[in-house]
């Protein structure tokens, strides 16, 4: 087998890959705190879907929980990148925690959408994946008037109020085009709908698509570096699989499988929004130890931006 898998090969990075602004932002926010206080920070939830990271973050004294209940009154704890309901604030309340807020300024924009059409009385379809915890947070803003829709076979059987009065949002980290099938479905059915002001799915999900996408194109077979529960790294496996590429989600280099390799001359390369570069410059160390390997990049877009963090880091 490992005779099959050697051999000279061309690695092709998709460009852009791994971080996004909005990890960057909630990882520096829990360094800034465990470098300012003693540890325990606890962290509600994972801070990003990232085995590595939160790995790593766990080591150096942050203690991620699962719910509220589990934080010490008057204790500091970071929400997540995905954001919180309005329930989860208020028992922040009512348990005197300081909050530190990592939630995604993109996410927290359709949580803005979600209120302001649940306001003006609409029904609102929020296309998403049941479970994951940027849709339980979305849909948090107004439980009773928000309806989750996974998919455009769904459409047909959805029960509105008034059929003139809907709205639909999206999880910033679906593949567009797929996402874009249940929209139209809601379109067709509801002529009245209306949707958000901009795209709900982000910059880094659409350019990080875009990117995997080219290099699928020539490639024999696509790693991509993200964690099982990362939605957007999920994203990037179909989104290769689609263009015709043999395409796997890998958490670390050791759970990539040695057949994937035999006869694949060309291996893309790519990294979900919180998969952090070193898992991309280890499995490029991996296969390197199987020959000599020339690298090179498909660039689609640069990106610049950069949120600001919140004020109780902002300071050194
Ligand atoms: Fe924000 Fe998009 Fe990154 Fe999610 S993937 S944290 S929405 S920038």
């Amino acid at each position: 087998r490992w005779a099959a898998a050697t051999g000279d090969r061309k690695v092709l990075l998709a460009g852009p890959r791994s971080f996004c602004a909005g990890v960057e932002r909630a990882v520096e926010i829990v360094e800034r705190l465990l470098r300012r206080h003693e540890p325990p920070i606890y962290v509600r939830k994972q801070i990003v879907h990232n085995s590595r990271v939160v790995g790593e973050l766990e080591q150096r004294g942050a203690v991620f929980v699962d719910e509220l209940d589990e934080v010490p009154e008057n204790a500091t704890v970071v929400f997540s990148a995905h954001g919180v309901s309005p329930a989860v604030r208020e028992a922040a309340k009512q348990r005197n925690l300081e909050v530190v807020d990592a939630t995604c300024p993109l996410v927290s924009k359709v949580h803005g959408e979600a209120r302001r059409f649940a306001r003006d009385g609409d029904t609102v379809f929020l296309i998403g994946h049941a479970g994951h915890e940027e849709v339980e947070g979305t849909l948090g803003e107004a439980p009773d008037r928000t309806v989750l829709v996974q998919s455009a076979d769904e459409v047909a059987d959805l029960e509105v109020e008034d059929p003139e009065r809907v709205s639909y949002l999206m999880q910033t980290t679906l593949a567009l085009d797929e996402a874009e099938g249940v929209a139209q479905a809601l379109r067709e059915r509801f002529p009245s709908l209306r949707g958000p002001g901009s795209e709900d799915i982000c910059y880094a999900t659409t350019n990080r698509q875009d990117a995997v996408r080219v290099v699928a194109r020539e490639s024999d077979v696509v790693l991509v570096a993200g964690s099982a529960n990362s939605s957007n790294s999920r994203r990037l496996v179909e989104v290769a699989q689609r263009e015709g590429a043999q395409a796997h989600l890998v958490d670390n280099v050791h759970e990539i499988d040695i057949d994937w390799l035999a006869g694949a001359r060309t291996v893309g390369l790519s990294a979900g929004a919180s998969a952090p570069t070193v898992l991309v410059d280890e499995i490029v160390d991996a296969l390197s130890g199987l020959g000599a390997v020339d690298v090179s990049e498909r660039t689609t877009a640069t990106e610049t931006v950069n949120f600001s963090l919140p004020k109780e880091v902002r300071h050194r």
